[in-house]
């Protein structure tokens, strides 16, 4: 039937065992979210907000939806995108 959660604690990204224990907080622009480390294999995560493991910023893809529920076709949001994100960081003058 339907998994009893330790309360809302997540399951271990890494080896999937329940009731990680509290480890903190992780501290970002985008708000504070509670860091857990895994009580079975002992690494730390943050939760999963829907955007991890993605490349690309959270931002971009938010300014990307922006744009496109405002009627900007696909293809000119795409290009806005590599223009004002570009694909990973910008290599700085040297
Ligand atoms: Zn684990």
């Amino acid at each position: 039937m339907i998994e009893r959660r330790d309360g809302n604690r997540p399951t271990c990204r890494f080896c999937g065992s329940a009731g990680p224990m509290g480890w903190g907080w992780r501290y970002s622009d985008r708000g504070t979210k509670h860091r857990w480390r895994c009580r079975a294999c002992g690494r730390t995560f943050v939760e999963d907000d829907g955007f991890l493991g993605c490349r690309v910023d959270p931002e971009a893809i938010c300014a990307a939806l922006d744009q496109y529920f405002r009627g900007v076709s696909l293809s000119r949001v795409a290009r806005h995108l590599r223009t004002c994100w570009g694909s990973g960081r910008r290599p700085g003058p040297s």
